[in-house]
């Protein structure tokens, strides 16, 4: 968050007199009460300032920078998550291509019954197969996806940083966003929940940004 002089002056008032009265402040700067109570109000929403009643103005003692950066620390998967576009693994190429265009998705996520993980398929797997002779009515998606046990997956509570650099160190596009279940067996199948991606990405971005508008920045 960009603080404005008058902002960065408040700040250095409480932390070298708190607690202090907002009265007090105004008083400091030659200001009235009524004039400083939005950057009171922003200082005290962006955490920077903690309000006390009765008492006054105390320093938070949190930088902007660490402010930005625990609540990026906070947002998960779930949070952003869009719905999961899936198909069966013996879907035909052709109406895989079809479901990528009228859902406006750049990969779909390949289920078994009940929803289960078994492959992702994306737009460049697809490209790739029509470069050959595949008659593309013909041949299910389940030959050209990439297949469990090699799907980068996350979960909803998985905070959105981490599940951000899977994206970049795996370099694809998107995940499913997976819930962990366990078969008669006691082996692990994953349901899929949901879907993460780049945009989701770029929405929390934005997200963000806005948050420091809201609070007040330039
Ligand atoms: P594209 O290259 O088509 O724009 P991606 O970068 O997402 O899309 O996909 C690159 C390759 O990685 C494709 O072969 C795709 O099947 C595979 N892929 C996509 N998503 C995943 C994932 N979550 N886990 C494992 N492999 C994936």
């Amino acid at each position: 968050m960009e603080l404005n002089e008058r902002q960065e002056r408040i700040i250095e008032i409480v932390k070298a007199h708190s607690p202090i009265t907002g009265e007090k402040i105004a008083d400091i700067l030659n200001l009235t009460r009524a004039t400083l109570r939005p950057d009171l109000t922003v200082l005290t929403m962006a955490g920077l300032l903690e309000a006390r009643p009765r008492v006054g103005y105390f320093s938070s003692g949190k930088s902007n920078d660490s402010l930005v950066a625990d609540r990026l620390r906070k947002l998960r998967v779930g949070d952003f998550k869009s719905v999961p576009i899936v198909v069966r693994e013996s879907t035909n190429l052709y109406d895989c291509i079809v479901t990528m265009f009228l859902e406006d998705v750049g990969s779909l996520t390949v289920v078994s019954e009940g929803g289960i993980l078994e492959g992702v398929v994306s737009r460049k797997d697809l490209l790739k197969a029509t470069l050959g002779n595949t008659d593309v009515h013909r041949v299910p998606v389940g030959v050209v996806m990439t297949r469990m046990p090699n799907i980068v997956w996350t979960f909803a509570d998985e905070p959105v940083l981490l599940a951000a650099r899977k994206i970049i160190q795996h370099q694809i596009d998107s995940m499913p966003v997976v819930k962990v279940l366990q078969d008669a067996m006691g082996r692990e199948k994953y349901e899929v929940v949901g879907r993460f991606t780049k945009t989701n990405i770029t929405a929390i971005l934005v997200e963000l940004g806005e948050i420091h508008l809201v609070m007040g920045g330039k």
